[in-house]
């Protein structure tokens, strides 16, 4: 059957469990320990199936009963309007239709080879602010460095800390002190060629990024992530006051509620990488918002705390996006999401040649999250 239509959508979230609790970040409480992936799964009219991530409720999964696949994705034009709240699920049914990996498709959509074996390079995102209980920056700085350690002995050659302790749970200028001291110990432990990036989570201002960046000159920092809400002026002052310096750390922005200008601030040099996040616009936008960025020059580095199964979505834009610089990686446990394809080996995700995404749902686990919470429609 060349163009099924869907006449089933079940949806249920999966609990995941990381292997550390998280703290807090510039503006926000405990992360903690649980990590929450609502999943859609489609079957088509000849059984064929597809899972994702899917912010989709009941009523616009109803919506989307008796649509014809053709209607929704094509390898071509990636997925449609109608299909965006399925985005996931649809390319990995078509993976699985075709029996090609979704980064084989993404390769097709782009018109370059596919890739022989991906492996995606990624970073560890887990250093969040877990010293806050702890007097003297030293210790604090040893805590960071050895929950850096522990992302290493997981693999991780790349790792991004957060900053802004001053913003709103420390003290201003002993909050600042402190990033600077847990930068250097990170550094310290993680040695002198592994990525470390910063993320302030807009909790500075031009002044607070100018002081770490200083002090922190010797630690070779790979990017600086929202230092303050972007500003084409604010970044534009920056970047030259780094130049003038000669620091080179790049600037990375987009998460959350970015500037609708945020594109043609980045074509326009004012910011580095881009960080649009995975599951606010899809695997659709972001080959598309790659593909952009890799004209302009600009770096790609999707926005995905929070996410287990945006770790392995993500790592299928790597092969096509020339300037694609990481996975944002938040490791979990997630016992209904069967990820056994993929491996953690030195900085880099090996991505399973398997169709679609490659992974699979425990089905008595998915069935348990369908009915504790979620909803099934059925034509
Ligand atoms: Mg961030």
């Amino acid at each position: 059957m060349d163009n099924p239509r869907i006449t089933s959508i079940e949806w249920g979230v999966l609990q995941g469990q990381r292997p550390r609790t998280a703290g807090r970040n510039a503006r926000l409480p405990e992360h903690g320990p649980t990590m929450r992936d609502p999943i859609a799964r489609i079957t088509l009219e000849d059984g064929s199936r597809g899972f994702g991530f899917s912010r989709a409720n009941q009523q616009q999964a109803e919506a989307l009963l008796g649509t014809l696949l053709n209607d929704l994705i094509s390898v071509e034009h990636g997925v449609s309007a109608a299909g965006k709240l399925i985005d996931f699920a649809l390319w990995d049914a078509l993976g699985q239709r075709t029996g090609k990996p979704v980064y084989a498709l993404a390769a097709e959509y782009y018109g370059t080879p596919v890739p022989e074996a991906l492996r995606a390079p990624c970073y560890d995102t887990s250093l969040y602010f877990d010293d806050l209980d702890l007097d003297s920056d030293e210790e604090a700085g040893a805590l960071i460095a050895q929950e850096a350690m522990e992302g290493w002995a997981c693999g991780h050659r790349a790792f991004k800390m957060k900053v802004g302790r001053g913003a709103l749970h420390m003290p201003l200028e002993a909050g600042t002190t402190r990033d600077i001291a847990v930068i250097h110990a990170v550094r310290q432990a993680i040695g002198p060629d592994i990525p470390l990036m910063i993320d302030a989570n807009n909790g500075w201002n031009v002044n607070l990024a100018k002081q770490v960046l200083s002090e922190t000159a010797d630690c070779d920092l790979c990017w600086l992530e929202e230092p303050f809400h972007e500003d084409e002026v604010l970044d534009n002052h920056l970047q030259n006051w780094m130049r003038e310096r000669r620091i080179s750390v790049l600037l990375a922005d987009g998460e959350g509620l970015a500037s609708p200008r945020l594109m043609a601030w980045a074509q326009a040099g004012a910011i580095d990488v881009v960080q649009y996040d995975l599951r606010d616009v899809g695997l659709t936008h972001w080959l598309k918002t790659g593909k952009q960025l890799d004209d302009w020059g600009v770096r790609s580095a999707p926005h995905n705390y929070g996410s287990n199964f945006g770790n392995y979505a993500t790592c299928h834009l790597a092969g096509v996006i020339a300037n694609f610089t990481f996975v944002e990686w938040d490791a979990a446990d997630t016992p209904a999401l069967d990820a056994a394809g993929y491996q953690l080996i030195e900085g880099f995700v090996h991505v399973p040649d398997a169709p679609g995404f490659g992974l699979k749902l425990d089905e008595a686990l998915f069935q348990q999250a369908v009915e504790e919470g979620g909803f099934h429609v059925q034509q």
